[in-house]
């Protein structure tokens, strides 16, 4: 049986879901089949043959970044080649695709997944919800395929094992042009002075701040640790830092050595963008806050008395 998996690429770069999403694959110890379609993407499938046992590669210029010409691709392909699992990730563009190949072809879908557990035959999957509080195991009803959808940042990366798999160049599975969805153009976000994904300390203010006026005492702690300020959406939308400082899903994944958390709940869209760090400290009133799930130390207090207080005590190591 195989495990097909769905790689996205834009602008001629694989994104990192997708190397999540074979890692999610490899782990169901089945033929992992990677499938990339789309216009000039040879180089790209000798990168992800890497980590498959099969590459099935869809070359054609019709295809060109438009979600519905990817459905169409996989839908022939999966009526084709009837792989028991077809794994993407929990992407715009996965959410767009997923569930429209599970009503064309009535497969079930199990979106958001953290967790898939092969059961004989069948696909147990966990999937964590109320914002992170609680982890929910689902038994997916019996069917030939399953069609599930992966959270970022949940399978990594480096647990991918070589497999330098073959390479398959199919016929375009695309029979006509897409004509009611053209893709326009990528409109790139202006880059700030400040690249938070390149620091190696990043101190990160959630909600728990409180207010605008409290931000400088973050800025200061950061500037004394020799790091840079980092927050969570909130913080962007209440417009007292700059898109350029948010880390999440809508924000920046950062991997920086130490990452400080201050008054940060946790939520699983701040949690993905930062869960690769490699030292997490969480400052949280909520003893119960769901960041200490993933904190290596927590302090269960109040920021606002954590902060100077942590900014003294840096000061006076540094002398
Ligand atoms: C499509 C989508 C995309 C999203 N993308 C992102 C994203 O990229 N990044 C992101 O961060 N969020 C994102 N979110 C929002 C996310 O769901 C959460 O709402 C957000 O992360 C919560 O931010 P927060 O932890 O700062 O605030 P809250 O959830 O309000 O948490 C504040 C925390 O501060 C603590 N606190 C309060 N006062 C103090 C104090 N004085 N001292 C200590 N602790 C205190 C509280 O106990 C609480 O745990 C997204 C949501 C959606 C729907």
């Amino acid at each position: 049986m195989a495990v097909f998996v769905f790689i996205e690429h834009r602008e001629g770069k694989l994104m990192d879901i997708s190397f999540e999403s074979l890692s999610a694959a490899q782990k169901l110890n089945d033929t992992v089949v990677a499938v990339v379609a789309g216009e000039n993407v040879s180089d790209l499938a000798e990168k992800v043959a890497k980590y498959a046992d099969k590459v099935i590669v869809a070359e054609d210029p019709k295809i060109d970044t438009n979600n519905e010409a990817y459905t169409r691709v996989l839908n022939e392909l999966i009526k084709k080649e009837k792989p028991k699992v077809v794994i993407m990730g929990h992407s715009s563009m996965g959410m767009d695709i997923a569930p429209a190949l599970s009503v064309d072809l009535g497969l079930p879908i199990a979106t958001d997944v953290v967790k898939i557990n092969p059961e004989g035959g069948k696909i147990k999957v966990t999937r964590s919800i109320y914002n992170g509080k609680v982890l929910a195991d689902y038994n997916l009803k019996n069917a030939d395929t399953y069609i599930i959808t992966i959270r970022a940042g949940e399978f990594s990366a480096d647990d991918l094992k070589e497999k330098n798999g073959k390479i398959e160049i199919v016929d375009s599975l695309l029979k006509d042009e897409v004509a009611d969805k053209k893709f326009v153009g990528y409109v790139q976000p202006v880059v700030g002075a400040v690249d938070i994904t390149q620091a190696d300390i990043l101190v990160s203010v959630g909600r728990g701040i409180k207010d605008k006026e409290n931000i400088p005492l973050a800025e200061e702690l950061a500037k004394t640790m020799g790091g840079v300020l980092s927050c969570s959406r909130p913080i962007v939308d209440y417009g007292w830092l700059p898109k350029e400082r948010q880390v999440g899903t809508s924000g920046k994944t950062v991997k920086p050595k130490l990452y400080l958390a201050l008054g940060i709940s946790g939520a699983f869209q701040h949690v993905a963008g930062m869960k690769g760090a490699n030292m997490i400290v969480a400052v949280n009133k909520d003893p119960k806050a769901p960041i200490f799930s993933v904190a290596q130390y927590g302090i269960v207090d109040d920021i606002l008395k954590v902060i100077p207080a942590l900014t003294q005590k840096v000061k006076e190591i540094k002398g």
